[in-house]
């Protein structure tokens, strides 16, 4: 640590462009300016190698739930390590930190969740959930049910069959072989699809193009819909009300199973346990990933209900697994993570008082600001639309330019909010202060004036 701290930032940066691709990067431009390189972090504060504090309003990729520099959840990944660092649980083996977390996940978890399936990403959680379907309509003698639904600008990650269950546009383009069996139906952004339909109509009509999709491909052809109960990446996309009910309904009366992506809506992010429950309705499995362990070491899982893993149980081999599934540190740290938002009572928190705080503040600060049309969101998440006139709905033609002049604004000002085209996001981690959510809110109203 002592040549790191020598390296001036200069040196981070000339080496980082000499060595590192980064993810979801434009890296001849990035290398231009340099990568901002940040040291190190506390409670819902981040350091770079200036020196300069930065309050991190995306919890890292929404993922630090109980924030930064939790030495218990140190302590359990230092303890794991020297007791049993690897073991897998592939060939009839399994560990206690394995099986501590799947009891814990299922006192946590709403009734009828009792069973888990453990990878190391969202993304990889939801190449299991196809997995999971596939197996379960064949082991219900339904081998036929084979089509999966999901949504345009609906993001499930970044593998090849999270891309392809994700409906981002530019993700498809970038290669030709995408996973065969998916279709996209259209999302439920009133804000920017509506037209002159109310919010109510327009989430009935929109989750009534399930229903024709499923009509047209045959229900006994179709396995399975997901989505993320609301869109996270996609501009924090919170559905009508009529949504999600008319959603499972069809779901129900179709026989499709309804797979929630909760990889950024589960562990308190709305100031329920899962997004779903802010929704009102009940998935038949749910994908996990960041919240789970706070994202201080990579773990994804798969929820699955009883009546699907009854089948998986008795259907023979399932043909599917992770070097790391279950990784014992992984589970361990999430064990610690899950006590912390549970008897540290960090989701009761954002139900009861941050929460509710976070959207009166942003409110207060930013209803009828020039720039803005619509605040959608709850508990500690939040989506801004950058709108040219409000009360038309008028978008801005370049929305996206301005979305990114917007999020460089902030970060130089050291506020991280992020931008997707021309919505703002802000997801803090759920450990927020009262004091520290004005400091947030002052500071992007100050970016967005
Ligand atoms: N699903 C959703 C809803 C996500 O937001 C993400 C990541 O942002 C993923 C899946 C993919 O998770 P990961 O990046 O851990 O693979």
């Amino acid at each position: 640590s002592q040549t790191r701290a020598a390296r001036a930032t200069r040196e981070w940066q000339q080496l980082d462009a000499a060595h590192h691709i980064h993810p979801f990067s434009d890296m001849g431009s990035l290398n231009k300016v340099g990568s901002r390189v940040i040291t190190k972090a506390e409670g819902v504060y981040l350091w770079d190698s200036d020196g300069n504090k930065i309050i991190d309003g995306m919890a890292g990729l929404w993922c630090v739930n109980v924030g930064y520099g939790r030495k218990d959840l140190a302590e359990a990944a230092y303890q794991q390590i020297l007791e049993l660092p690897y073991y897998n649980t592939f060939f009839k083996t399994t560990h206690p930190p394995v099986i501590e977390l799947s009891q814990l996940l299922a006192e946590v978890t709403p009734a009828g969740f009792e069973h888990f399936f453990y990878c190391n990403s969202g993304s990889e959680g939801n190449d299991t959930v196809l997995r999971v379907v596939h197996q379960y309509w064949a082991s219900v003698g339904k081998p036929g049910k084979k089509y999966v639904i999901s949504r345009k600008n609906g993001y499930h990650g970044s593998t090849i069959a999270g891309a392809s269950l994700g409906g981002m546009g530019y993700m498809h383009e970038q290669m030709p072989s995408q996973v065969s069996h998916i279709v996209h139906i259209n999302q439920p952004y009133w804000f920017g699809e509506g037209g002159d339909m109310t919010p109510e109509q327009f989430g009935l009509q929109r989750a009534q193009e399930l229903e024709a999709k499923i009509l047209e491909l045959g229900a006994e052809n179709v396995a399975a819909f997901i989505g993320e109960p609301f869109q996270g990446a996609g501009g924090v996309i919170f559905p009508p009300s009529t949504y999600w009910p008319e959603i499972q309904r069809i779901c129900r009366k179709y026989d499709v199973l309804l797979c929630a992506d909760e990889v950024i809506g589960g562990f308190g992010r709305t100031g329920e346990w899962f997004a779903h429950q802010h929704f009102g309705f009940e998935p038949d499995t749910m994908t996990l990933a960041k919240g789970l362990t706070s994202g201080y070491v990579p773990m994804g899982a798969v929820a699955i209900n009883r009546r699907i893993a009854d089948a998986l149980i008795d259907g023979g081999d399932f043909n599917h697994g992770l070097t790391y599934s279950g990784h014992p540190v992984a589970a361990a740290v999430a064990v610690a993570n899950i006590r912390v938002l549970r008897e540290g009572g960090v989701i009761d928190q954002v139900k009861h008082a941050t929460g509710p705080y976070f959207q009166d503040t942003l409110r207060q600060a930013l209803d009828g600001h020039p720039l803005i049309g619509e605040i959608a969101g709850a508990g500690l998440v939040a989506g801004m639309q950058l709108t040219e006139d409000a009360k038309t709905r008028k978008r801005f033609a370049n929305g996206g330019d301005i979305g990114l002049q917007c999020r460089d604004h902030c970060f130089r000002n050291n506020l991280i909010m992020r931008a997707t085209g021309d919505r703002m996001l802000l997801s803090p981690p759920l450990v927020i202060s009262k004091a520290e959510i004005d400091e947030l809110v002052g500071k992007a109203k100050l970016c967005l004036d």
